[in-house]
């Protein structure tokens, strides 16, 4: 296919064309980065979440699932450290009157001398062909070695502000090192100023300030705050988890990259409560098993990578992010920290209730310690429908468009197609749809031939269609096609369950 760009609009106007994911409110002309996911979209996206919740709940018998209500207390967000420190640097250009985040403007000023270390890579692999060593390369070429220095002190730099909060000198940053807005191409900015990512709200008919809700930006703390609820009645024994599925909500400065990046978004997290003193081995194991999942669903290994932070939040012993290979670029997917005693012990301190576990084994109480794992759903939906978006190049010359999605979280399983519309044709098709409607949701389409037929079911990434012909009068039989291999078979009617048991059967589990 086309350059990367190309591939993400192509992705965007799919998604939009079979009615997987419309921009929100569009006959006014949409609202920044919010979406809709239409009658497909909401398919997949509750394939996904049945996916994970499979994998977290129903698979660990220490794992218990809970759906905990978006308002929350206001205090909460004071005891997570949100209402201080929930922020993102902004700036504004005058000229413009775009605002930015700081921090991105420094970052895509260093992927772009990145760049231009990939372009002499590039252009030395041509040159020395399978000899061509780039790891000696970046470490001995002059002009790559110069162009890694300015890297290296741009980070400095940069890590320090971040570090110091110093707002100043971050501007002083984007001013030395020349940046200019993209729009007007002037270097006329504002100060840097700090800016929360909650949405606030008011409960009530009293207005006072007392009053202030938030939008939760995040759904861990549903979790914390009913931590001894759910570990007194599930009668849980650590090590436990809580798992949880919902809205959260970030005012994000910029938002860009379609559901990438949300105002409104879905996560799907799990808290792991552990022994003191056991969190670093639980850190491991669930990093190792967090790639597992995605790995299940059968995209190939090189698209993912883990990126393992160095300057970890200050409540936080180790935190790694799960990286996917998305059209724009790797960019995080799943989040996997080690949170210690934070969140336990700041909602003890603020809320007055004690907030502990008694171990029988070692007959004493503790503050549990946290292993998250926290992945986006829409992300996760996201890095799914790029990569399964393919335009094949057919043996004919043709090009068939193909949503290859792993057949346990597409839309339709199957599609139920009389290859005419006479002869009693569809009236045995309708008795194949309501024998396997109850069970997995069908198609039923007549429309025009059956070739295009075929490929509206390969747009929307249906895994089988099931086509009745003359024949399947005579012996009960129906021709199943592949979406993937295009291959057709010949079966009973009386092993279709079977077949589809078995081809939609979840890759954990094969
Ligand atoms: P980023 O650095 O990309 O803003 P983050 O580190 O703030 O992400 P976390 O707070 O760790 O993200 O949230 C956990 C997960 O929630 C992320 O890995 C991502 O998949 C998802 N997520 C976070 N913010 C958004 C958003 N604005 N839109 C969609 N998904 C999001």
């Amino acid at each position: 296919m086309a350059n990367q760009e190309e591939i993400f609009k192509k992705v965007v106007s799919h998604a939009k064309e079979y009615g997987f994911i419309f921009p929100s409110s569009e006959i006014y002309d949409g609202l920044g980065a919010v979406y809709d996911y239409g009658q497909l979209g909401t398919e997949l996206k509750n394939n996904i979440k049945q996916y994970w919740w499979k994998a977290m709940v129903q698979l660990h018998e220490n794992i218990v699932g809970i759906d905990s209500a978006i308002f929350m207390h206001p205090k909460i967000w004071k005891a997570s450290g949100h209402v201080d420190a929930f922020n993102d640097p902004l700036i504004d250009n005058r000229d413009s009157k775009k605002r930015y985040r700081a921090d991105v403007l420094i970052e895509d000023h260093i992927a772009k001398i990145e760049e231009k270390i990939n372009k002499e890579c590039e252009k030395a692999h041509k040159r020395f062909g399978d000899a061509f060593d780039r790891q000696q390369f970046v470490s001995t070429n002059q002009r790559v070695m110069e162009h890694q220095k300015q890297i290296d002190e741009i980070h400095a730099r940069y890590a320090d502000c971040m570090n110091r909060n110093d707002l100043d000198g971050l501007k002083q940053l984007i001013l030395d090192l020349g940046i200019v807005c993209p729009i007007s191409g002037t270097r006329n900015w504002t100060d840097v100023r700090q800016f929360n990512l909650m949405f606030a709200t008011k409960m009530g008919s009293v207005i006072d300030d007392s009053d202030t809700l938030y939008l939760r930006p995040e759904t861990a703390q549903g979790i914390f705050v009913n931590f001894l609820n759910v570990q007194k009645s599930g009668r849980m024994k650590i090590p436990f988890g809580i798992a949880q599925i919902g809205k959260a909500f970030r005012n994000e400065i910029v938002a860009r990259q379609f559901i990438f990046r949300m105002r409104e978004f879905e996560q799907m997290e799990m808290q792991f409560f552990v022994r003191p003193g056991t969190e670093l081995d639980w850190f491991k194991h669930w990093k190792e098993e967090r790639l597992q999942w995605h790995l299940s669903l059968g995209i190939p290994a090189e698209k993912y990578r883990y990126h393992d932070h160095e300057k970890l939040a200050h409540y936080a012993n180790a935190a790694t992010d799960i990286e996917f290979q998305f059209p724009f670029g790797f960019k995080e997917l799943e989040g996997i920290h080690s949170r210690t005693d934070f969140d336990l012990s700041r909602h003890s301190q603020f809320s007055g209730k004690k907030l502990q576990y008694f171990d029988s084994e070692l007959n004493e109480s503790y503050t549990p310690y946290v292993i998250e794992t926290s992945i986006g759903l829409d992300r996760t939906f996201l890095a799914i429908f790029s990569h399964a978006l393919d335009d094949e190049q057919l043996d004919d010359g043709s090009v068939r468009t193909v949503l290859r999605l792993p057949a346990v979280l597409a839309p339709y399983k199957a599609a139920v197609l009389p290859l005419v519309k006479k002869d009693g044709l569809p009236e045995k098709a309708r008795e194949i749809m309501d024998m396997l409607k109850y069970h997995y949701m069908v198609q039923y389409d007549e429309k025009d031939a059956i070739g295009r037929r075929y490929r509206r079911q390969d747009a929307i990434g249906t895994p089988l269609c099931i086509t009745v012909d003359n024949d399947t009068l005579q012996n009960n039989s129906v021709t199943l096609r592949d979406r993937d291999t295009m291959q057709q078979e010949r079966i009973p009617i009386d092993n279709l369950f079977m077949y589809l048991h078995n081809h939609i059967k979840p890759m954990m589990l094969k």
